[in-house]
């Protein structure tokens, strides 16, 4: 057996697509790129969408969209891809950690809240919280919480694509549309649900934060709106911007891939259905809240030795996942002197956890294979 704990799906068709694409005419920013844009856009119910090199890019250019600067504070969750924290480092600004719920695992709006308020007014700019898992934090809470406080919202769903909530009005919100938060963010890396090699998309319900991505995008360079103009060739240079650009070639994949995550959702959460059953009285796995469902980029159960499953489960051929090393635990935030002493259930949460396979071809013998070498485990613990 070899069984990792997640992986890409890639078929005829996408290779199809990449192929036609490699014999057209443009090879990057071509049709492609914004036919993705819409495409995904639709698919997740926001105005707009910009395609970007990768997730960790989408978060930088959203920090610099909403004119994050030095010094400025913003909080996020440290159960997290250490991009979701980095972003604000780019800037030059600081991350605040909260809390995690112990049985959701997301950046707990209590404990966001009462950090909140343990400062002055004004002390913090933002708020990102992560769709952990794949499953949706609850948007409209943290939007009430960010209202109050005038604080904005950067969605890191970059687990979500396909999850969603409903609201207090009983309307559905999919991850990413841009009802509550200013901004989504999503990553289209391998093991991620939509595969474009590297790749990621930033949507968004307002033209400006839309505008201002666009431009940051490809180095600040533009030909709308210039202050001069010298001709046909003229283009204006307006701010210091990235080449953050995703090309035609991952655009047509990233297509073809989008087609096909509703059913392969669908397919995660089948195979969550299968381990709940199996899991339950006997383990603790990620709580689903009513009312959300969960895009399912991960498993997670708890245990005690954790590290005895995880080499007891590699010997077998299964390479689950531990997700994540909380960040404030990461060498480079060590160093800046983070430390997890108010972090009581994300350092607990982190001494427990593994990630077990989940993607949609994984087969019913493998994943049966999987429950009995889990339970096998830690019956015996
Ligand atoms: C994967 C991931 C990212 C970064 O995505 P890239 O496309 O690899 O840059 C950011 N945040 C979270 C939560 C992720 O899982």
């Amino acid at each position: 057996m070899n069984i990792p704990y997640g992986r890409q799906s890639i078929d005829e068709d996408d290779i199809k697509a990449v192929v036609e694409t490699l014999n057209a005419d443009f090879l990057t920013q071509g049709p492609k790129v914004r036919e993705f844009e819409e495409k995904f856009a639709k698919y997740v119910g926001a105005k707009f969408s910009v395609a970007v090199s990768n997730a960790t890019a989408g978060l930088h250019l959203s920090i610099l969209a909403l004119d994050l600067r030095k010094g400025e504070r913003v909080i996020t969750t440290p159960i997290t891809f250490a991009a979701s924290a980095n972003c604000v480092r780019y800037a030059k600004g600081e991350v605040w950690f909260a809390d995690i719920d112990q049985d959701t695992y997301l950046l707990s709006i209590e404990s966001v809240r009462k950090l909140i308020e343990s400062k002055p007014k004004g002390f913090f700019k933002g708020i990102i919280p992560v769709d952990f898992g794949g499953l949706p934090v609850d948007l409209e809470g943290f939007r009430n919480l960010a209202d109050e406080h005038n604080l904005w919202i950067i969605e890191d769903a970059c687990h979500a694509p396909g999850g969603y909530f409903f609201d207090s009005k009983g309307k559905k919100q999919m991850c990413g549309n841009g009802n509550y938060a200013d901004l989504g963010v999503f990553s289209f890396h391998p093991v991620k649900h939509i595969a474009c090699g590297e790749g990621g998309m930033i949507t968004t319900n307002s033209e400006e934060l839309y505008k201002k991505l666009i431009l940051l995008r490809t180095h600040g360079i533009t030909k709308a709106n210039m202050s001069e103009n010298h001709g046909g060739w003229f283009y204006e240079m307006q701010e210091l911007g990235f080449n953050y650009r995703l090309t035609d070639i991952q655009s047509a994949l990233g297509i073809t891939q989008l087609k096909k995550n509703t059913v392969g959702v669908d397919k995660r959460n089948q195979i969550a259905e299968k381990y709940k059953l199996a899991f339950s009285n006997k383990i603790k796995y990620q709580y689903l809240p009513k009312q959300r469902y969960n895009a399912h980029h991960l498993f997670v159960i708890e245990v005690e030795d954790r590290e005895g499953l995880y080499n007891h489960l590699q010997k077998e051929g299964v390479f689950a996942q531990i997700h994540y090393i909380p960040v404030h635990r990461l060498p480079y935030y060590r160093n800046i002197g983070y430390d997890g002493s108010n972090l009581i259930n994300a350092e607990n949460y982190y001494s427990r956890c593994i990630s077990l396979p989940m993607y949609p071809t994984l087969r019913e013998e493998e994943q049966n294979f999987v429950i009995n070498k889990v339970l096998e485990y830690t019956n015996n613990e």
